[in-house]
């Protein structure tokens, strides 16, 4: 039976031959929730690209150490390039959509304010934070490489000029047509998900002019969380590596 070994994100400069200190939340987890042992091994990776085999050389009080003696250059990363636009949703809701879009491989997620964010903007850090170590995290269980950049939140006309991509498609409950519609074969992809109130008329028609194509996903009204997930495995299903 093959032995499961952890596998850990972590900022540290990777090489082989290196010893890294851990500490703080990732020293804690390896001590106190998976209660790793002296000579265990681990797998660390910084998100650049391939992964380390490592093991653990010394267990402090807060730290841990390993020491580096491999490296995959395993890649994991789907061809299709996915931008993730994604209104500011509640708590939990964005939690879950961020961490669902990391594991469908998207390439990066844009945080959007729109006229419907319920959100003030000082909130924004903290929560930026807390979106990072969802990324990370969804990084660590999917065997991820490379982390998804996670850009600063943008208002929505900077949205509308970031968005690049061969295709930028809009989500909306609106559109006449789904997906099926595209017969294009794009290798890049803007996103666009609105927020739980859903995208304003004047937000959508300016969407509209800068090129986006809205596509329906059928009759019923997803949760704001659930769009992205129904669209990301869509995309990766006729154009990506699923
Ligand atoms: N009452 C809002 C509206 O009509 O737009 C509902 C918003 S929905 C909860 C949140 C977001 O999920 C929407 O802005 C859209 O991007 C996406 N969405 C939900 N259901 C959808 C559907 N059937 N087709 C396309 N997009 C959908």
């Amino acid at each position: 039976m093959a032995i499961h070994v952890p596998r850990l994100f972590t900022d540290h400069h990777l090489g082989i031959g290196n010893n890294v200190i851990l500490s703080g939340k990732t020293a804690h987890h390896i001590q106190h929730v998976l209660r790793e042992k002296l000579g265990n091994p681990l797998i660390l990776f910084d998100g650049l690209g391939g992964e380390y085999t490592c093991t653990i050389i010394s267990i402090g009080r807060r730290e841990v150490e390993v020491n580096i003696n491999g490296h995959d250059p395993a890649n994991r990363e789907s061809a299709l390039n996915i931008t993730l636009g994604i209104a500011i949703l509640k708590r939990e809701a964005m939690n879950t959509a961020v961490r669902q879009a990391a594991e469908l491989g998207v390439t990066s997620i844009i945080p959007v304010e729109t006229d419907n964010t319920s959100v003030t903007r000082v909130q924004f850090g903290k929560r930026r934070e807390n979106w990072l170590r969802v990324i990370q995290s969804a990084c660590e269980q999917s065997g991820r490489t490379m982390l998804p950049t996670l850009h600063e939140v943008v208002a929505f006309d900077q949205w509308i000029e970031l968005a690049k991509g061969d295709l930028k498609l809009l989500a909306s409950p609106l559109a006449g047509t789904g997906i099926k519609c595209i017969v294009s074969v794009p290798k890049s992809i803007s996103l666009l998900i609105g927020p739980e109130g859903g995208i304003s008329g004047s937000e959508e028609q300016r969407a509209l002019d800068a090129g986006f194509v809205p596509v329906s996903l059928g009759s019923r009204i997803l949760r704001a969380e659930t769009a992205p997930i129904a669209l990301l495995s869509i995309m990766q299903y006729r154009w990506g590596d699923f």
